[in-house]
């Protein structure tokens, strides 16, 4: 979790402030920006402005239950797409059942090692925000680097560079690890700015014209595409033939 890319969002919804403060050290440790809230209510308004990357749930919880605020999240339309741990006392294996049922996507029972929870939280980032992990990504012919910042296309075997603004690099990294579907401006807001209340969505529309820009140098505009009322796809289906051609 270097170069360029974002630094995950993590929530630790936790009321025991000991264990809040150790998850949250080692979530630091491992270049994860954490976030506490002792309680549901305290995490739902953190969450309305900004959607975490993560989640990390205690079970027991004052007021709502860490269960049935797991409920909550996985039937709002915004939150679903939040990978949760559960993070809980209960070791009985009804619980871990009950848990996972419930829509959880690990399990972890205190007491735990911290650096198993950073590696699960680690694994769950990897599988649902692969724009937050150095992985180097390739689309039609189009090669973007987190880890040097450079995103190029080969062009008779020699690399052609594209050059970028952060932000226009950080959203097409957005776009590149999950190519071929829509994003609405609003999840773009959440998943590239990770914020969704104080930019406004014509922001979108100004940096994706940036990004166009610099693509069509290399001809490669046409790889984002404009979804009349409802956002943004990046799509393989749409680069130059050019490529196939000269091979
Ligand atoms: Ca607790």
């Amino acid at each position: 979790m270097k170069g360029n890319s974002m630094r995950a969002n993590v929530l630790i919804i936790e009321d025991e402030p000991a264990i809040a403060e150790l998850v949250a050290v080692h979530l630091k440790h491992a270049g994860m920006h954490p976030i506490s809230a002792p309680d549901a209510a305290a995490a739902t308004s953190l969450i309305a402005e900004v959607l975490p990357d993560a989640i990390v749930l205690d079970w027991m919880l004052p007021g709502m239950s860490g269960m049935q605020f797991m409920r909550e999240l996985k039937a709002g339309d915004r939150t679903r797409v939040v990978p949760v741990v559960m993070l809980t006392a209960r070791a009985a294996e009804q619980h871990k059942v009950d848990g996972l049922e419930a829509g959880a996507d690990d399990y972890v029972t205190k007491p735990f090692l911290p650096k198993e929870l950073v590696a699960r939280i680690r694994a769950l980032l990897r599988r649902h925000a692969p724009q937050l992990t150095d992985d180097v990504v390739t689309v039609g012919g189009l090669t973007l680097n987190p880890t040097t910042c450079r995103v190029f296309v080969k062009e008779k075997g020699v690399d052609a560079p594209v050059q970028l603004g952060p932000t226009e690099f950080r959203l097409l990294h957005f776009l590149m690890t999950h190519p071929e579907r829509v994003h609405s401006r609003a999840q773009i807001l959440d998943r590239v700015w990770g914020d969704h209340v104080f930019i406004e969505e014509r922001t979108i529309d100004v940096h994706v014209k940036r990004l166009r820009a610099a693509l069509k140098l290399v001809e490669y505009d046409g790889i984002i595409e404009t979804v009349r009322g409802c956002g943004y796809r990046l799509t393989a289906l749409s680069v130059p033939r050019r490529l196939e051609d000269a091979a």
